[in-house]
């Protein structure tokens, strides 16, 4: 038998399998009746093979979809690929068309996860509650090297103003603060809310807190470098939880050894696939750049949770399985959104 004729239409198999990805989408596949096959590998040139008559992959932010993969998955004949997440970097549309391959992510499962996340990070590196956690066990109550600053009245810029960062957007006037924003389009509603679009360079500029929610694209890659650094104040945070390729790493390194960058939070790492998402507790790990970050005592880093709430995954599990759903029936989806292919 051909492997066309066998390939089945309800198989999904899942790449870069967590527990709790395993957990939510068991849950939720009542109604649809799916057959799930997990693999807790990254889906890639060499693992394209383990799929087995799946007409559907189900991969996520690391996972590797460029064009070799593609055409190897149009030769095991599989009809989507379904993102469970937002961001499509990893994934070549324009090879997914070539092999005429569906391509659809979950647009907005929880705003509110990433941009709370975000805020999170700028109050553990504000008040360094992360710090006061470690000594007060160790019964140290002083106060010295805690000291913070008032959130409120500060200056925040944004750089992206789409879902997650018009929540963030509110969060952050609710503190109290001047929100900057800069996208490519401009927000009415936003605007009204009190947040000031401004150009890029005014945004490093006259930011105090700058936080990334733009996607990794040609335009937006390394928006963080050497000159746009020299255009920020002294001691700026930085903030990005969006893509690691937003930042150029070597250069952010040398902002924090001149003191330039008073702090920085990043729960996305441009090298992050060969790390993140994984236990690597007693590995020597390769990457000195990341070494080199997680020693500065004004980083935070965090593996890529920002998404990671209990809201967020039962609207990945959901959105997913029905743009499947919609795809299998009527090779569209409602929400265009969610349809990049
Ligand atoms: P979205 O598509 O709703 O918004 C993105 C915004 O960026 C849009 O308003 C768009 O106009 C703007 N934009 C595009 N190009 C730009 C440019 N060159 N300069 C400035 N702005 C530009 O996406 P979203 O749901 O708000 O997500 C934003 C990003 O967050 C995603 O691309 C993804 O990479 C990241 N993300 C991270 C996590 C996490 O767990 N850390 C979770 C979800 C999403």
């Amino acid at each position: 038998m051909s492997v066309n004729s066998i390939y089945n239409k309800k198989k999904i198999a899942f790449f870069s399998t967590q527990p709790y990805d395993k957990t939510f989408f068991n849950k939720y596949n009542d109604e649809f009746s799916y057959e799930l096959d997990y693999f807790e590998t990254q889906l890639n040139p060499q693992t394209v093979l383990l799929i087995e008559n799946a007409a559907i992959v189900c991969v996520f932010v690391n996972d590797i979809v460029n064009e070799e993969v593609i055409r190897q998955l149009a030769e095991k004949n599989v009809k989507i690929i379904a993102l469970r997440c937002a961001g499509f970097n990893n994934v070549d549309l324009e090879a997914a068309k070539k092999y005429n391959i569906k391509v659809c992510r979950v647009p907005a499962y929880s705003p509110q996860a990433v941009a709370e996340h975000a805020m999170a990070m700028i109050l553990t590196l504000n008040r360094k509650t992360h710090k006061a956690y470690n000594r007060v066990r160790e019964q140290n109550f002083a106060l010295n090297g805690l000291l913070g600053f008032d959130l409120f009245g500060k200056t925040i810029g944004i750089i992206g103003t789409g879902n997650i960062g018009k929540a963030f957007a509110k969060i952050a006037l609710g503190f109290g603060c001047k929100v900057l924003a800069y996208d490519i389009v401009e927000n009415d509603e936003m605007i009204k809310d009190g947040v000031s679009f401004v150009g890029l360079n005014e945004v490093f500029k006259s930011s105090d807190i700058i936080s990334m929610h733009c996607p990794l694209n040609d335009q937006t890659r390394h928006v963080i470098n050497k000159d746009s650094i020299a255009l920020m104040k002294e001691n700026v945070m930085i903030i990005n939880t969006s893509r690691g390729g937003l930042i150029d790493t070597a250069c952010v390194i040398e902002g924090l050894k001149q003191g330039k960058i008073g702090y920085l939070g990043i729960d996305v790492y441009e090298q992050e696939e060969k790390l993140f998402f994984r236990d690597l507790s007693a590995d020597i790990i390769q990457d000195d750049a990341i070494q080199r970050l997680m020693s500065f005592p004004n980083v935070l880093v965090t593996a890529h949770q920002a998404f990671f709430t209990n809201e967020a995954l039962t609207q990945i599990a959901l959105v997913t399985f029905n743009n499947i759903k919609s795809l299998l029936a009527q090779n569209d989806i409602e929400n265009k959104a969610a349809l990049l292919v």
